[in-house]
């Protein structure tokens, strides 16, 4: 077995993340025409790979594995302890000062899987409250998007106690994993609402990622290009 299959079946172990995609009917549709398994790439891609690896020093403890393509939608991932999964299609069509960034953001998730007290912490100094999973309505938790990057230690959260964000698959009978809208449960009357609290639009603007804090701060800190971990961690203590 590849060091790289070993690495996403300890993970597997770890996390269960693909056994709860399998048990989940929408999560699994939306990834039934998916493979998740290593890939390889040619010499000069991987040298681009690890020119920007070498630039992001954040990354240096950290495992990246090459995944197929159309693993997770081609969606750049992590997963425990230490693995970023790089799919193929992005390493090879991203220029590097993106794929830096792209490489930034993911490293970012693996600071978070460890230093969870710290990220809680940050998360909540930052306005939110964590919410038990079992307080999200069955109706509203069959059909959310599973997220390798926020669906541990903490899947959801409310802004300013009541307002979680849930990335709803947009078609119930045709799931995709692009096709994703985040919809705000109000935790007092359990209703959903499309647009996020004034508070949030002040706070964050109109993200890419609203869904979770994790993703929230992973992508405003990529933006400020905090590629070692010294700036990372000098940065988390302003909040
Ligand atoms: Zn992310």
């Amino acid at each position: 077995m590849s060091l790289a299959q070993e690495a996403l079946d300890n993970a597997g172990a770890l996390d269960g993340y693909r056994a709860a995609c399998a048990g989940s009917p929408m999560n699994a549709a939306a990834r039934a025409d998916h493979i998740y398994a290593p890939s390889f790439l040619d010499m000069p891609t991987l040298k681009k790979l690890y020119k920007c690896m070498f630039e992001v020093p954040l990354v240096g403890t950290m495992n990246v594995v090459v995944v197929n393509s159309s693993a997770d939608n081609g969606y750049p991932h992590t997963r425990p302890h230490s693995v970023i999964c790089m799919p193929k299609s992005t390493i090879l069509s991203m220029p590097s000062e993106e794929l830096k960034d792209t490489l930034c953001h993911e490293a970012i998730h693996i600071h978070q899987r460890r230093n969870p007290e710290l990220w809680r912490s940050v998360c909540i100094k930052d306005g939110w409250t964590p919410i038990g999973t079992s307080k999200i309505p069955f109706e509203f938790l069959m059909r959310c998007r599973l997220n390798p990057d926020t669906f541990i230690p903490q899947r959801f959260w409310a802004w300013e106690k009541y307002n979680v964000p849930l990335p709803l698959f947009t078609r119930e009978d045709q799931p995709t994993l692009g096709a994703v809208q985040i919809k705000w449960l109000d935790m007092r009357n359990l209703t959903l609402y499309t647009d996020p609290p004034p508070s949030f639009v002040k706070r964050y603007g109109n993200p890419s990622q609203p869904e979770h804090p994790f993703e929230l701060l992973a992508v405003e800190l990529a933006s400020k290009k905090l590629y070692s971990e010294e700036a990372l961690t000098a940065n988390l203590k302003t909040f």
